[in-house]
């Protein structure tokens, strides 16, 4: 395996880029344009940059890394992939119309990925060109310091298609688990309701939002605030991961907290746009009033 196409260069496709290159994989990585997808090459040179000055890699191990990935402003180029790795915004007709568009593109033996936090495998892999050889591959953030790999077997994935994606995630450093195609799959499924419950808590004043975060993690053990998780993750993913709860279970106890609907309509989606349940202007973290 020697070449991976990321599509999307967002936080979670720059984190893929950046352990596939640091693993000596050549990355062909798209957004939107291919100004979008160099913004997020120059992200993950930063990112290493940081590295290096923290003594964690070698000046020349970041310059290798950086060489190997290249922006991309059409699919097209992606055609030489051994895999295809999508990491678009959590959104069901986006995603269809990139499978579209790979699979005029997709070689013959090359597998397509989606990292997907919420949405059902088997029905994405109607939009692409061989369901055999179509899987989830679900990373967690932030990618290069998270060991976790959730594998999804859609109706229709092939064996395959599954060593090729527990190869590749051996390859990039990850621990591999399997999933059953419902909607969340494992860690998500488990997770989004407690961060739904804690926007709920924060909603309601039932405490402010560092002792909730508090709360967690000195009295359940957890090593970060679920607020503080959400706000990392992405409030609009969040928020979209319990919209496809809500509609394929078909069950109103995933309704999103009011809350985390009126910051996603402010536009504070987390870390990512500086606002969310903190501020993230300044060196450390201010609670925003809600
Ligand atoms: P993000 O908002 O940081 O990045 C999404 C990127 O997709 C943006 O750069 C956007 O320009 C790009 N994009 C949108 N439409 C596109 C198109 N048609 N073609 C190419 N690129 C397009 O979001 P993210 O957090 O990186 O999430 C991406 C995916 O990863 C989502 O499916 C999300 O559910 C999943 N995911 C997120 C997390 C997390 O913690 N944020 C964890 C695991 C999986």
């Amino acid at each position: 395996m020697n070449i991976v196409g990321i599509v999307g260069a967002g936080q979670m496709g720059a984190g893929i880029a950046q352990v596939a290159a640091q693993a000596g994989v050549t990355v062909l990585l798209s957004d939107v344009s291919e100004e979008v997808a160099a913004k997020g090459k120059a992200g993950i040179a930063k990112q290493l940059g940081r590295l290096v000055e923290k003594e964690k890699i070698t000046a020349e191990a970041r310059d290798a890394a950086v060489g190997l990935i290249r922006p991309v402003g059409a699919l097209d180029a992606m055609a030489d992939a051994d895999i295809i790795i999508e990491a678009a915004t959590e959104r069901e007709p986006v995603k269809r119309t990139i499978f579209e568009a790979i699979g005029k593109v997709l070689g013959p033996d090359a597998i397509l990925a989606s990292n997907t936090s919420s949405i059902s495998i088997t029905r994405l892999a109607q939009a692409a060109p061989d369901p055999e050889r179509f899987i989830g591959m679900h990373f967690f953030n932030p990618v290069p310091l998270m060991p976790l790999l959730e594998l999804i077997r859609g109706l229709g994935t092939g064996d395959r298609a599954v060593a090729v994606a527990e190869a590749f995630g051996k390859r990039v450093g990850k621990t591999t688990i399997v999933a059953a195609d419902r909607p969340g799959f494992v860690v998500n499924r488990i997770l989004l309701p407690l961060i739904n419950e804690a926007c709920f808590a924060a909603g309601e004043g039932l405490a402010s939002i560092p002792d909730i975060d508090a709360g967690m993690k000195l009295g359940a053990g957890h090593p970060m605030g679920p607020l503080t998780l959400a706000d990392l993750i992405g409030l609009d993913t969040c928020l979209e991961i319990l919209r496809v709860f809500q509609a394929d279970f078909g069950d109103p106890k995933y309704r999103p907290a009011p809350i985390l609907l009126k910051l996603v309509e402010a536009g504070w989606l987390g870390r990512k746009s500086k606002r969310g349940f903190y501020d993230y202007s300044g060196d450390t973290p201010v609670p925003v009033a809600i």
